[in-house]
């Protein structure tokens, strides 16, 4: 569902990604792993378009989305919730959430939209009114992504979700991850330092080190792995 070939990008002059290569399976839960710095936010930002490859080659959904501006690529079906969320303390939850449905035409759609996402998280729906600002770090976090699923992507990328969430409320957002694969079989792209808990809901993880994938394996087994462990993903 979202093949990427050889993949290399650079910032100027640093090459942030050379010749990445990886498959995610549709209605699956990917986890891309690393330290600081090995490149996984600019993965994501490339296939949703925020930037420009080097060279390489982005497919999803059977057509080649590489190059194509980044509102080209979330009408494709791609929704990408940025690091930190990316909400806009200003607004309220409701416009937040509005602002993810803002190319949807059809009324109705958007309406039901709204409703699957309170569903969803029900800590929002009360708070509908209230400026973002005033949420709290779990439930700017859960607005990042109903925000999010209001386009009805078929593919989300989530830029580490976890960050600055306490264990409990990091577990709560990949409990709902796991459900809504479960209930939608949406295909879930998760960026995270947070090793543990990505592989607590993935299928599959790659892990990438200084801007090369360094292991593509099943969830468990990349879990076992003592070596990638202490080289790769800090778990001990
Ligand atoms: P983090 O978890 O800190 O976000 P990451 O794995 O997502 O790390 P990237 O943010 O993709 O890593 O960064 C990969 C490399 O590219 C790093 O060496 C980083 O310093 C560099 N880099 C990222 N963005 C830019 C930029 N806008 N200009 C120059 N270099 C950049």
């Amino acid at each position: 569902m979202l093949e990427i070939e050889a993949l290399t990008v650079h910032h100027g002059l640093v090459r942030a990604l050379s010749d990445v290569s990886l498959r995610v399976e549709e209605g699956s839960i990917t986890a891309v792993l690393g330290a600081n710095g090995a490149g996984k936010t600019t993965l994501l930002r490339t296939v949703s378009g925020l930037i420009r490859p080097t060279a390489g080659r982005i497919t999803a959904f059977g057509q080649d989305l590489t190059g194509l501006p980044a509102d080209r690529i979330a009408r494709s079906g791609i929704a990408h919730v940025p690091e930190g969320g990316g909400v806009i303390p200003e607004l309220t939850v409701a416009e937040n959430l509005r602002l993810g449905a803002l190319w949807r035409a059809d009324r109705e759609d958007r309406a039901a939209a709204l409703g699957a996402t309170l569903e969803l998280f029900p800590p929002l729906a009360p708070r509908l009114d209230k400026p973002a600002g005033t949420l709290s770090g779990g439930e700017r976090q859960m607005l990042a992504i109903g925000r999010g699923l209001m386009g009805r992507p078929r593919m989300l990328l989530l830029d580490e979700p976890s960050l600055g969430l306490a264990p409990l409320v990091t577990a709560k957002i990949m409990a709902v991850l796991r459900d809504l694969r479960a209930d939608t079989g949406l295909t879930v792209v998760l960026v995270e330092q947070n090793a543990r808990s990505a592989l607590s809901v993935a299928d599959h993880g790659f892990v990438l080190g200084l801007g090369e994938l360094v292991a593509s394996n099943d969830a468990a087994s990349l879990l076992a792995d003592e070596q990638l462990s202490d080289a790769y993903l800090g778990l001990r």
